[in-house]
């Protein structure tokens, strides 16, 4: 590992009047910043703390490393993990930024070595894991060199009701209790309301803002095909991928294996990867997976976390995950550079019942009713007959309004019928109840059943009961899923599972947001449909100059090698799509190419625009 070069370590000073757009595009080459980034950037500046929400790949790591650059003085990166400490401390420096990271691969004599440029000022960002920032007496070293903001990534492992608890997250309220007045950011991808709650309250922040960009990723594809056959199309979609990258999720370690070995064995360069192999092996596949020698990882869950890999095209669920946030974390890491990319999910109730039956082993009756809970809700995603985005968006509170166009509901869509009125007899129906019931007491309202729920806790006096007696209890559970799908409704976990009404729902009630439904028969049909389905069409990427798209890539692999660091260090896939639309001439529009910054128009211009240009004459 190389932590600053001679090339990176000139000297570096704070920017404090240059404004962060500058920043961007001065050291990153970016025009323009995503939705969000430069609220968060700028509240940050100004002193205070924040908690940021944002998908993957929709550019968290900006929302601290701009700040860094404006501030004089370091900024410390709380990272959980190597992989992902190592990626972004050599993206920094491939853009000239002085960075490091500190963790248990380095020698003694590597970390004396970072140890001096800290003290002497000349590191602008580092990262550390949490076990290694409460170790003992590295607060006290930390405080010597100066620190300006403390950023912590993954945040959501702080909560122990997330789905990646990691107890030593809990210890980090000691940052403001010894650093009271350095601003404090907290970044992750994947927290629905409960875990959002904590994260502020676990980190003892004051006066924090929290920020939620929306978690749509507009250019993943979603769809759903049924588990039967899986092997005959895995083979079909790996066809219209022919020579791009892509993962696939297994349950099992042996699957993963098993499934590698009959991808190679139709010539595709694949591998497997999970949790007990050694983890030399691991770091290895890892390894040849970013650079682009491996295609296709047939992994576990334990893949993928944190690998920062922009050109990933395809994310395929072999298997369907117990969670929603899990699923959505996974697919997540397709597309990040922006271009199209495909997601699958084979779905087979033999999958539900595997992950039920590791459920009865928990004994924690509370965290097993959560797990109970979580694994409907994905269950209903697989078998939805509305937009899959509108499903995932309203799971993470995301208003949606519109369905997306981008998966396959939406791609062949229903018969819908309007179901305003039936929608408005719900929402009254648990109004009047308080908010205080949940779905099967709910229906009973509706019927008018006088059940003993009902007897208990007198809802037979409300107004609406018996509202919906001339639907079946059944069609009502399929139409309350398609009200929690459309986001009308949520789950309060906190509550006893009881339902409430968003302020989307309360549009519908007022009667200002109409609501269109499925009908049980058609879902059922659809269903069957499902069984015997079509495959999705191919994703479409076409960049203008296939062909110098082409020779850029093999320049960028070659520079790639030379240096000893991944190709999407040099430039990601985005980049070079947009370089070989523009097809620059000279230094000048080369430096307008979005992601290319002053310090790698200074390394790389002479070289792209030599292949260019013996293109374009
Ligand atoms: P995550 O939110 O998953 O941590 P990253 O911070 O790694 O996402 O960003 C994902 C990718 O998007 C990176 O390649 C990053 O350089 C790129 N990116 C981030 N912000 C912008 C921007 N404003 N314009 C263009 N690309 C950006
Ligand atoms: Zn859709």
């Amino acid at each position: 590992m190389e932590y600053v070069t001679p090339e990176t370590a000139g000297p570096f000073v704070a920017e404090p009047n240059a404004s962060p757009l500058e920043l961007l595009e001065k050291h990153f080459g970016y025009k323009s910043f995503r939705p969000g980034q430069e609220e968060v950037i700028e509240h940050v500046l100004a002193g205070n703390d924040a908690v940021v929400l944002m998908p993957t790949g929709g550019g968290k790591s900006l929302c601290y490393q701009v700040p860094a650059l404006a501030m004089d003085g370091l900024t410390v990166v709380v990272s959980p993990l190597i992989a992902l400490m190592k990626d972004q401390v050599q993206a920094l420096q491939a853009n000239g930024i002085p960075a490091a990271f500190l963790n248990s691969t380095l020698t003694y004599s590597e970390e004396q070595t970072i140890e001096t440029q800290l003290r002497c000022g000349a590191m602008k960002l580092l990262y550390v894991s949490p076990e290694r920032l409460l170790s003992q007496n590295f607060l006290d070293r930390v405080a010597e060199w100066n620190p300006v903001l403390f950023a912590i990534d993954e945040a959501h492992c702080i909560s122990s009701w997330g789905h990646a608890f990691r107890p030593e997250y809990k210890r980090l309220d000691i940052l403001k209790k010894v650093f009271p007045k350095v601003p404090l950011i907290a970044l992750t991808a994947t927290a629905d309301k409960t875990v959002r709650g904590d994260i502020a309250q676990h980190l003892g922040m004051r006066n924090e803002r929290l920020f939620t960009s929306s978690f749509d990723r507009p250019n993943l594809s979603l769809a759903v095909l049924p588990g039967q056959n899986r092997w005959a199309m895995l083979q079909r979609i790996m066809a219209r991928h022919d020579g791009e990258c892509g993962i696939i999720y297994c349950n099992s370690r042996k699957g993963t294996e098993k499934l590698a070995a009959q991808l190679q064995g139709i010539g595709i360069r694949a591998d497997f990867y999970h949790a007990r192999m050694d983890a030399a092996d691991r770091d290895s596949v890892q390894d040849e997976f970013i650079s682009g020698k491996l295609h296709v990882v047939c992994a576990t869950i334990a893949f993928g976390m944190g690998i920062d890999k922009g050109d990933v095209r395809f994310v395929i669920h072999w298997n369907m995950p117990g969670t929603l946030e899990g699923y959505y974390q996974e697919i997540g890491r397709a597309g990040r550079d922006g271009t199209p990319a495909e997601t699958i999910l084979f779905y087979s109730y033999a999958d539900v019942q595997t992950h039920m039956h590791f459920m009865e082993e928990v004994a924690d009756a509370q965290y097993k009713a959560i797990m109970g809970a979580k694994l409907d809700r994905m269950k209903e995603y697989a078998e939805a007959q509305v937009c899959r985005r509108m499903v995932l968006l309203s799971y993470f509170s995301e208003e949606v309004v519109k369905p997306c166009g981008n998966c396959d509901v939406c791609k062949d869509p229903p018969k819908y019928f309007d179901g305003t009125l039936l929608a408005q007899k719900a929402l009254s129906a648990m109004f009047r109840c308080h908010q205080g019931i949940g779905m099967s007491v709910l229906i009973d309202v509706l019927k008018g059943t006088h059940s003993q729920e009902v007897q208990q806790q007198g809802l037979s006096a409300v107004k609406t009961f018996g509202a919906g007696a001339d639907v079946s209890a059944f069609a009502w559970v399929m139409f309350i899923q398609q009200f929690l799908q459309q986001g009308l409704i949520e789950i309060d976990y906190k509550d006893r599972y009881h339902l409430k009404i968003t302020p989307l729902g309360h549009r519908v009630l007022k009667g200002e947001h109409p609501v269109q439904l499925v009908t049980p028969d058609t879902v059922k049909e659809r269903q069957e449909r499902t069984r015997k389905a079509k495959l999705p069409q191919a994703t479409e990427v076409a960049p203008a100059s296939a062909d110098l798209l082409a020779q850029l890539k093999v320049l960028r692999l070659s520079i790639s090698k030379e240096i000893g660091k991944p190709a999407f260090v040099v430039f990601s896939d985005a980049t070079l799509i947009d370089m070989a639309t523009k097809k620059p001439r000279n230094v000048y529009e080369f430096r307008l190419v979005n992601g290319v910054g002053d310090h790698k128009t200074k390394l790389y211009a002479e070289k792209f625009l030599a292949v260019i240009g013996a293109n374009v004459d």
